[in-house]
């Protein structure tokens, strides 16, 4: 079974916090029809801001929702934000949590980092521009908390999907497939768009009033916006193209290059961290080498110098790099060249460079570092 955090904003010893949630039950109680007293709600809470106004829709007709966030571990929030030191002014929250703070809602985080595996290296539906697989995607997301909703006794689940906004799993003839192939049936309910849709259950049985739900469609996203300003909803994350990195053309070159050089498409949660750090250039088949762009970055590698060899400057103030692969002597001094070149003494005659073993022992190579026109643009991955 897979781990399971729960954060229970209702128990939380704040008292500012205790008040809000009191407050918002009297308020959500207030709404309730007797009908919907005892009708639960599970929804998928990505940390964005469809899902956030999703749950508020649905709260506002007086139905307890709690929410689902799945680690898949290509989830763009947090990482690479907390090791880059160019983006320490973003807030680093997880903002599924955070969005849940502010519903106050239930939130259970549920780490489907193995099972994903098998969507993402064999999505029946293929992939996106990149190598989303977004329509396997949802139907895996879908299936997932259709399988909690039944298994917690709730009696609907909703997404906050808005028909044409993504080009793969949010169409007309794509939606209706989510539904059928993750079992959920019309117990899928997407308040966003609901009236583009044919009528679901929870609507058909009254639990939910289908004439305040939406019709919001297409990638304009103002919309979303003017009903978030409708709840005084001012902060929320704003991903650039989708939720994952696998929408990311870079990150899924990276993730290609990966699998060929295995000749097999595995992967590990360490492989995908990796793939979100540093240049990554392959200047040979038989090795790639991951240099650090900045400190942040560096200081992360650090961590991995026991799984990788490793080359660093001493000469000269420089980056960490990694090296994935089995390289030569030559490949070696090829790879020291290339560290030095992006170290402070590239302009230098020569450039000392550590060479760290995985076992702690060390030598050190003294290097020209490579000039930039022998670094061909198709060593960058
Ligand atoms: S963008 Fe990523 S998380 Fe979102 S549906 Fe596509 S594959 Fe899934």
């Amino acid at each position: 079974m897979s781990p399971e955090i729960i954060r229970d904003l209702g128990h939380r010893n704040s008292i500012n916090q205790w008040y809000y949630y009191q407050t918002f039950t009297v308020i959500s109680s207030m709404n309730t029809s007797v009908e919907n007293k005892s009708r639960k709600a599970v929804a998928l809470v990505s940390g964005g801001l469809d899902s956030m106004l999703a749950v508020k829709v649905i709260q506002d007709q007086g139905i307890h929702v709690e929410g689902i966030n799945f680690f898949t571990g290509f989830c763009v929030e947090g990482h690479t934000h907390a090791i880059r030191k160019k983006d320490r002014a973003r807030p680093k929250r997880n903002n599924a949590l955070w969005t849940a703070e502010q519903l106050g809602i239930k939130l259970h985080i549920i780490d489907v980092s193995e099972p994903y595996k098998d969507v993402v290296i064999n999505p029946k539906h293929g992939y996106g521009a990149n190598l989303n697989p977004c329509l396997d995607c949802k139907g895996f997301m879908v299936q997932r908390a259709y399988a909690w909703m039944q298994e917690h006794d709730f009696d609907f689940l909703i997404t906050g999907e808005v028909m044409g906004q993504r080009p793969m799993s949010q169409r007309k003839d794509t939606m209706p497939v989510v539904s059928r192939e993750s079992g959920a049936g019309d117990l899928l309910l997407r308040p966003l768009c609901a009236k583009l849709l044919p009528e679901t259950k929870p609507e058909r049985e009254g639990w939910v009033n289908r004439d305040e739900l939406l019709d919001f469609s297409g990638r304009n996203r103002k919309p979303q916006m003017a009903l978030a300003a409708s709840y005084g909803i001012e902060d929320y994350a704003q991903p650039a193209g989708g939720c994952c990195f696998l929408t990311d053309a870079s990150y899924s070159s990276k993730l290609a290059d990966l699998w060929q050089a295995r000749g097999e498409k595995t992967y590990e949660i360490d492989d995908i961290v990796m793939l979100k750090v540093g240049r990554h250039l392959r200047p040979r088949d038989n090795f790639k080498i991951i240099i650090a762009r900045e400190e942040g970055e560096t200081n992360f590698l650090k961590g991995y110098r026991k799984r990788f060899l490793s080359l660093g400057t001493t000469s000269h103030t420089g980056p960490i790099a990694l090296i994935d692969g089995e390289p030569s002597e030559t490949d070696l001094e090829l790879a020291a060249r290339l560290v030095a070149r992006f170290s402070s003494g590239r302009d230098a005659d020569s450039v000392t460079v550590e060479v760290l073993q995985k076992d702690g022992t060390s030598s050190t190579l003294d290097v020209q570092p490579l000039p930039s026109n022998e670094v061909p643009q198709d060593w960058y991955v």
